[in-house]
C-alpha cells in the first residue's frame, strides 16, 4: 500500500479533558506521523463548512455548535495507507461499538463527543488537509 496523508481533528471533548497527547501517542504507536498540527478555535463558520455533507441530518446544528465549543487541534497524519489505518486507530463512530483499544472506545464521551474526526477517503483527505493547511504547513 502507499504512503497517504490523511486530515484528523482531535475534537472539543478530548482537548477539554487534556487528551491531546494520549491521543497522538495512539496514532504514533500504530505508525502514522503526524507531519502537521495546530490548535485552533474553530469558526461557526468553518464548521459548518467543513460538515456541510451532513447539513440535511438531524444533529448537524447540535454538531457545529460542539465542534465550536472549544479548541481543536487539526492535525495531518501520514503513512502506509493512512486513511484506512486512522480509521481504525479511530474506531467506530459510536463508542459502544468501538473496538476495544481504539480511541473512541477508550476516550470517547457519546456519538457527538466522540473525540476524533479522521477523513473517509483519500479524496476527502485531499480536501479536508487543503482546508487547514497550506503546503508549506506540512513536513514529512
Ligand atoms: P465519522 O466521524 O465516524 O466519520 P460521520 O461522518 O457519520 O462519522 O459523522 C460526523 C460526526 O457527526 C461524528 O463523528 C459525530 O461527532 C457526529 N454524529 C454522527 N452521527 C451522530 C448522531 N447520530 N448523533 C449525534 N452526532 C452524530
Ligand atoms: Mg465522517
Amino acid at each position: 500500500m502507499a504512503i497517504e496523508r490523511t486530515f484528523s481533528i482531535i475534537k472539543p471533548d478530548a482537548t477539554r479533558r487534556n487528551l491531546t497527547g494520549k491521543i497522538n501517542a495512539k496514532f504514533e504507536e500504530a505508525g502514522l506521523k503526524i507531519v502537521a498540527q495546530r490548535r485552533i478555535q474553530m469558526s461557526e463558520a468553518q464548521a459548518k463548512k467543513f460538515y456541510e455533507v451532513h447539513a440535511a441530518r438531524p444533529f448537524y446544528g447540535d454538531l457545529v455548535k460542539f465542534m465550536t465549543s472549544g479548541p481543536v487541534v487539526v492535525q495531518v497524519l501520514e503513512g502506509e495507507g493512512a486513511v484506512l489505518k486512522n480509521r481504525d486507530i479511530m474506531g467506530a463512530t459510536n463508542p459502544a461499538n468501538a473496538a476495544p483499544g481504539t480511541i473512541r472506545k477508550e476516550f470517547a464521551e457519546s456519538i457527538e463527543a466522540n473525540s476524533v474526526h479522521g477523513s473517509d477517503s483519500p479524496e476527502n483527505a485531499a480536501i479536508e488537509i487543503a482546508y487547514f493547511f497550506a503546503g508549506t504547513d506540512i513536513v514529512g
